[in-house]
């Protein structure tokens, strides 16, 4: 619970990301918006996911996204290697909640292996843009509220 305590108070000083708790008697379920990758489709756009930390640190916690993205899956779990309650394998315990959103935002610009559950497998970069465009300005339930964010 501490260590919890200590990354959501650190998220809540990042350029890149922040995070919001959905429930608030729950503090194992958290949602976060972080930027779309530089030099990428996706830059620009703001991604919203949930986490849920439940065996966190001593496991994974299970990632959805929460909007559009082209990259993902809507409210799917996630299959990233290492990272994701759906792969546990070769997890580090105690790797950092936001090192997990940085490989989430990475691998949104995935260009081969993205047979993954939750990926969207193959990148169209129309469809990428149109999702961006509409990301700016998605709100969620949680309080989160792009239009507003990372300004
Ligand atoms: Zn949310």
């Amino acid at each position: 619970m501490k260590i919890l305590a200590k990354q959501f108070g650190e998220m809540k000083k990042s350029p890149n990301m922040t995070a919001f708790f959905p429930e608030k008697t729950n503090p194992f379920n958290w949602h976060i918006s972080f930027k779309g990758p530089v030099d990428s489709d996706f830059q620009g756009g703001i991604y919203h996911c949930q986490l849920r930390l439940t065996d966190y640190p001593d496991k994974p916690p299970e990632i959805r996204i929460m909007n559009e993205s082209g990259a993902y899956l809507i409210n799917h779990p996630l299959c990233i290697h290492g990272l994701s309650a759906n792969n546990p394998q070769d997890w580090t315990p105690g790797t950092q909640i936001s090192t997990i959103v940085e490989a989430l935002a990475m691998y949104m610009n995935l260009r081969t292996d993205r047979g993954g559950s939750g990926f969207i497998h193959q990148l169209d970069q129309e469809v990428i843009k149109k999702c961006r465009d509409a990301s700016v300005r998605f709100k969620c339930a949680c309080g989160a509220d792009h239009s507003t964010l990372f300004k």
